[in-house]
């Protein structure tokens, strides 16, 4: 019980969990402990050691929950979130599809998806109009994981854009007219469970896209110094996107990234960002971790590359309190 009582204290003292919990407690799990945090980062690491087809599934939503991961900041985590939380959701029983909206294509090279110039993907699904059908792939790495690539060419789609009709609602329209987009009683149980849409660093027409196609917003923050800088900038056109074209959107998902436990900086910069957006700043922090920044050049998540480290875990955990939020769309 001694055990125990220590376990709790620790929990109420911190209310944010980090890679140190996971790692310190990853061995230690017995009954009594079941409902606290560290007991579940515990169980979590146990289950991140299985095979991801013995891990138990968490409840579908409803419906396609579609989320637009954007912050016009480079270098944050979008890419990276977007394809580990996406990852770790298929390991909990649950179907993804990404949106590499990125001309830079680096959700598609962390997955290995081809992506070499011509390869059909998002330019051709909004400046040609291609039937998403017709541009998806799926990643050979990860069971469950579909994917429209990113090819240089969607660089030009900016600017092609500008002079087609409803140039905002293209995203929007072939997600609509996809067969495995909507609720259980119109698309039947293969329907994706979540899209992802991975943004460029800018606040172009692609962004607009993807803010018009979806209805949750997750914006990953980089716990450092001038953090929160920009950020209004995204939220005004958040805004604008939410009053003329899409009331539904909401930011319902912030998630810290590259969190360093050791320094102040990173503290303060998380507190800061709790102040600003509450209960949607999701409680697990993702660790600054060299295997989650080397898993792309092996073509791989960090969640299949190695699934026990920091990093996968702070992803598993994250996918969870997004699955468990289940606000439909
Ligand atoms: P964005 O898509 O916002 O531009 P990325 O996801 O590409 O950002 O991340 C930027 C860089 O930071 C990449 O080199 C990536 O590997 C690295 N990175 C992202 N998350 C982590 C992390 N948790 N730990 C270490 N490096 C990370
Ligand atoms: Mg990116």
């Amino acid at each position: 019980m001694g055990d125990v009582s220590r376990e709790t204290s620790t929990e109420t003292k911190r209310t944010v969990r980090t890679a140190a919990d996971f790692a310190e407690h990853g061995t230690s799990i017995h009954d009594d402990e079941t409902e606290t945090p560290l007991a579940r980062a515990a169980e979590h690491s146990i289950l991140a050691r299985m095979d991801a087809s013995q891990r138990p599934a968490m409840p579908r939503p409803d419906a396609t929950r579609i989320f637009v991961v954007a912050n016009q900041k480079g270098g944050v985590g979008k890419t990276t979130s977007t394809v580990n939380v996406a990852a770790a959701l298929t390991q909990l029983g649950q179907r993804v599809l990404i949106v590499d909206l990125d001309p830079q294509g680096n959700a598609s090279t962390a997955l290995s998806v081809d992506h070499r110039q011509g390869t059909p993907g998002t330019y051709e699904l909004l400046v040609e109009e291609v039937p998403l059908a017709d541009v998806v792939v799926s990643a050979e790495e990860v069971p469950g994981l579909d994917v429209v690539p990113a090819t240089i060419d969607l660089a030009g789609a900016e600017i092609e854009l500008v002079s087609v009709v409803a140039r905002e609602q293209r995203l929007l329209k072939a997600l609509r007219q996809h067969p495995r987009v909507g609720d259980a009683s119109s698309v039947g149980e293969e329907r994706w469970d979540y899209v992802f849409i991975d943004c460029p660093p800018s606040l172009g027409l692609l962004t607009i896209n993807a803010l018009v196609a979806g209805a949750e917003v997750m914006i990953p923050i980089q716990a450092e110094y001038y953090a929160l800088e920009g950020l209004s900038q995204l939220l005004k056109t958040i805004d604008m996107v939410r009053a003329a074209l899409n009331p539904s959107l909401a930011v319902t998902t912030i998630l810290i990234t590259m969190y360093d436990a050791r320094t102040r900086l990173a503290a303060g910069v998380a507190a800061e960002v709790r102040e600003h957006f509450g209960d949607q700043v999701i409680k697990t922090y993702i660790p600054r971790s060299v295997r989650v920044s080397e898993a792309p050049s092996y073509g791989q998540t960090v969640m299949t590359y190695d699934p026990g480290s920091p990093g996968a875990l702070s992803y598993l955990e994250a996918a969870r309190e997004i699955a468990s939020k289940g606000v439909a769309s």
